[in-house]
């Protein structure tokens, strides 16, 4: 049953020759057969190249040379570009989109002799809260296949808590990581902005986006973090600051620690039932010895309009790169340029895209540029003071990740503000550039839910360390959706 090992666990089976990586990958590439097509959560599968990168990773343990994460599958959000392997973004118009280099997160992954599985479904251009605008079809959420994931790394999530994959990555610029983590019943960490490389990310809003893993438990979000954090020469926003090893301190006490409760997220935007389970949990941090204080962030409720204005807007210059010329989807037989530019963008991008770019080139546009771009980067700053100001007080601030469990499919699709507001609670992180953790913290109705831990700029450390000890207390992280907890003995 190798799918139940977390990566630590597959680490330490690997290194004790219980089983090779060989034999690891086979067992998720069979399962990925098995069950891919009920969940739409891979767009790309990688058979060979898997097993090639297997084999050698099997030989560099037989030389002694592997590290802890050595021959340890994992799958990649299809925006992280992989040369010689599509990468789609969720979009039509990158259907047929071969990069001819790696991700820095990718090589990262590949250095550290990882195994990779696929390319994960995902919200065109990582735009959505319910991974239901992918060209290639929605994610199902494997804990009830009637409603969906979370977005926009859907794909992401449905992989690793239906166990086709023991972690993978995702993309968080304004919740994507933790909001589907949190609804599928995972462990997904955002990191501090600059934290992780963006080079050969497609870039959805440049100023929030930023990559990290969704896995079972805060210990192997650890190790993945410490291999794909750290700067990069080739991405400007990447910060100089050394990387530890996160899995140093999980074990640290965490008593005296203060845990700080924003009042402003348990309000009537929040399911009783899911607020319930967060306080249960609270409870179960002060057992372990943490201070709770309750504290206030009164701009959280501008953090969604301001939102709205940022990222359409620079998602809407970033996508002016896809105009037919240069790379990805071109309209037939256009007419003339204006012609090949409009119909390509018209044929290739879907609705919601779309609608992001529109507002966005409104927003920025000469005569609105200041009514609405500016003053959203000013209400921008009050958000993040709102953080610097708590951060005097506590070491971590603890809430719910998303208002409800996982809704319908089809139920938010005609209705984007409901849409919207599924990230209440994680949009005005990504504005203040700071690093959250998202925790399984219980079931409503059999449905996953999760709490948020948001930290002080990079101290991933500390948040990896609570959720490690919450999770020593706790086995939501143990949970496999019955329908998929089924596999032969390795
Ligand atoms: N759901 C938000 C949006 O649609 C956040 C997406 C994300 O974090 N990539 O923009």
């Amino acid at each position: 049953m190798i799918h139940k090992y977390t990566i630590a666990e597959l680490s330490q089976g690997l290194s004790n020759g219980d089983f090779s990586s060989v034999e690891v990958t086979q067992y998720y590439l069979d399962r990925m057969q098995q069950f891919n097509p009920q969940l739409n959560c891979y767009i790309t599968q990688c058979n060979e190249h898997a097993l090639a990168q297997a084999k050698a990773a099997d030989d560099l343990r037989a030389k002694g040379q592997a590290q802890g994460i050595t021959g340890i599958p994992i799958a990649q959000k299809d925006l992280f570009c992989t040369k010689d392997i599509k990468t789609s973004c969720g979009s039509k118009m990158l259907d047929n989109f071969i990069s001819p280099y790696n991700a820095t997160v990718v090589e990262r992954c590949n250095d550290a002799g990882m195994v990779m599985l696929g390319k994960l479904n995902m919200d065109e251009f990582a735009m959505g809260s319910s991974n239901e605008n992918s060209h290639y079809g929605p994610v199902k959420n494997p804990w009830d296949m009637t409603r969906v994931p979370g977005g926009s790394s859907g794909g992401s999530a449905a992989a690793v808590a239906a166990r086709l994959a023991p972690c993978a990555t995702g993309t968080d610029t304004g919740g994507s990581i933790r909001q589907p983590a949190a609804l599928t019943g995972l462990t997904g960490l955002k990191p501090t902005y600059g934290r992780v490389s963006r080079f050969g990310m497609v870039a959805f809003a440049s100023s929030l986006d930023q990559g990290g893993p969704l896995t079972q438990t805060a210990e192997d979000a650890a190790l993945v973090l410490t291999i794909i954090a750290g700067h990069d020469p080739k991405d400007s926003t990447s910060m100089k600051q050394e990387v530890p090893d996160y899995s140093t301190t999980l074990n640290d006490s965490i008593h005296g620690k203060t845990i700080g409760i924003p009042k402003e997220y348990f309000t009537n935007a929040l399911d009783p039932e899911v607020g319930d389970t967060i306080h249960t949990a609270i409870k179960a941090f002060e057992k372990l010895g943490a201070n709770i204080k309750s504290i206030s962030l009164p701009n959280t409720h501008l953090a969604v309009p301001v939102y709205y204005v940022i990222a359409p807007a620079e998602a809407s210059s970033n996508l002016s790169r896809f105009d037919g010329v240069r790379y990805g989807y071109r309209c037939e037989n256009p007419k003339d340029l204006l012609d090949l530019y409009k119909r390509t963008r018209a044929e290739g991008f879907g609705e919601e895209v779309k609608r992001r770019i529109l507002i966005g080139t409104y927003a920025l546009s000469a005569g609105y540029y200041d009514a609405y771009y500016l003053k959203a980067q000013q209400v921008r700053h009050l958000i993040r003071d709102d953080f610097i100001k708590a951060f005097n007080e506590v070491d971590v601030i603890l809430g719910p990740t998303a208002p409800t469990t996982a809704f319908k499919l089809g139920e938010k699709m005609n209705d984007p503000v409901s849409m919207y507001l599924s990230d209440l609670y994680t949009i005005n992180v990504n504005l203040a550039g700071l690093p959250s953790l998202a925790l399984p913290s219980g079931f409503v109705n059999d449905l996953p839910v999760g709490l948020q831990l948001i930290g002080k700029d990079f101290d991933e450390a500390t948040l990896l360390n609570l959720g490690h000890q919450y999770q020593q207390v706790t086995d939501w992280h143990r949970q496999i959706p019955t329908a998929f907890d089924k596999g032969e003995a390795a």
